[in-house]
Formats: structure tokens, sequence, C-alpha cells
């Protein structure tokens, strides 16, 4: 069973769902990342340090002895990778640098980049969201390194997120870093808050996609679709 995720922009929550609903329906708010005006006052050292203190409490909270040597270094473990890593695209100074490259072939064909693993943590649970994405575009005079394909994906990736808004931010960072509307960006993901608690349905995956410029054209459209072929592969 696929869930067919849809764009159509969410309105702002109004403050009758459930905090429970809210996460369990999924429901974003925004294709802007919610950040604090302060979000990077402090630096990475304090931030992991901070976490690392209040990861502590919730542990001791949870009633886990952090004496036991398994258990001790987990709070400094866990803020570091939070920081770090899994959430290191939260920092713009990590956005990739991109360099465009002049179009010498004159290749005027679509260019389509697909199954790029990523790994990503739901904004609503703080667990995985795992899943593949197949991007494409049409070259308006420059072309980009396909490895920085990639790494756009990892690093909007990298943040606390919801699927529909990580679609939207690899499409219109392409769209900006190219400069041209001719990007298609299709997202098929496993939500592990969806698999492992909740409803526990272990087979279901959530597919959107964003299609911009001629990729909005039926054609167009469906010769990207024919390459990616089978999405569960
Ligand atoms: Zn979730």
């Amino acid at each position: 069973m696929r869930q067919k995720g849809t764009l159509s922009v969410i309105p702002p929550v109004n403050g009758k769902l459930s905090i429970d609903e809210i996460g369990d329906e999924h429901i974003g708010t925004s294709y802007d990342t919610p950040l604090r005006p302060d979000a990077f006052e402090k630096d990475d050292e304090l931030k992991i340090e901070l976490i690392e203190k209040h990861f502590t409490e919730i542990m001791q909270i949870l009633g886990l002895d952090l004496t036991d040597d398994s258990l001790k270094g987990t709070p400094h473990r866990v803020a570091k990778m939070f920081v770090k890593e899994i959430f290191s695209g939260l920092n713009p100074d990590n956005k990739p640098k991109i360099k465009l490259f002049e179009n010498k072939y004159k290749y005027n064909e679509m260019l389509v980049e697909k199954d790029i693993t990523f790994y990503s943590n739901c904004e609503h649970h703080f667990v995985p969201i795992i899943g593949r994405a197949h991007v494409a575009y049409i070259s308006n005079g420059h072309v980009i390194g396909l490895s920085k394909i990639n790494r756009i994906v990892q690093y909007y990736a990298k943040r606390p997120q919801v699927q529909e808004r990580l679609t939207v931010q690899i499409a219109q960072e392409l769209k900006e870093v190219l400069n041209t509307e001719d990007i298609a960006v299709v997202i098929d993901a496993k939500h592990l808050c969806v698999s492992s608690r909740g409803v526990n349905d272990t087979n279901s995956s959530t597919v959107t996609a964003q299609y911009m410029g001629k990729f909005q054209l039926e054609a167009c459209k469906n010769e990207f679709l024919k390459y990616l072929g089978n999405l569960n592969g």
C-alpha cells in the first residue's frame, strides 16, 4: 500500500488538533524549517554541552542508571550526533558550496540522478525517515557536479523534517543554484514513526513530488517517471 503525498500548502495549525493528532497525521506548517531567530547564537560546542546535560536528565527520569559503563557516555554521544551529524543541516554554514560548470556538450535533455539514499528524522517524533530521492533538471547553460546534487539532498535531510518540506526545499535549492525552473524531485520514503510505533504499518511508504517548469508538461514528466521505473525497485 502506497500513500500518495501531495504538496498542497497545509494551513497553519489552528489549535483544534491535539499534539498526538498533529504528529500522527504528520501535519506540517510551512516550507521553511521553523527556526528561532537566535538559532545560531550558540556555537556547536555549547549546544553539545547543553544537550548532553538535558539528555542526561531525560535518561535519569526514565530511570536509567548512568553510572553503568554502557550508558554513561550516551548523553554526550547523542548530543554530538544531533549537532554534528543528523541535524547538521540546520546550520547554513554546512550548506554545500556549489560550483557550476559550463554546459560544454550542449546537452539539452533532462539529466536524472536517481536512487539517492538519505536518512532524515521526522520532526514530530524524532525517529528516522529512510528514503530515496530522484532528481532531474534540464540545463539552462550550466551543469552541476553530480555529487553536489547528492550533497544538497543530504543537507536538507539532516534536519528534523516532514517529507513534503524536504521535497520542496531540495527543488527550490536546485532552482536557485541552477537558475532554471525545469526541476523535478520525487521522494519515496519510509517513516519509522509509522512502522515502528503508532499504527505499526511496516509496508507503506510515502511518495511526494515537486514538478516545476517543463516537468509540469505531461510528456516531460512521463519521460522522467519512465526512467524511475517502479519506485519500489
Ligand atoms: Zn513522525
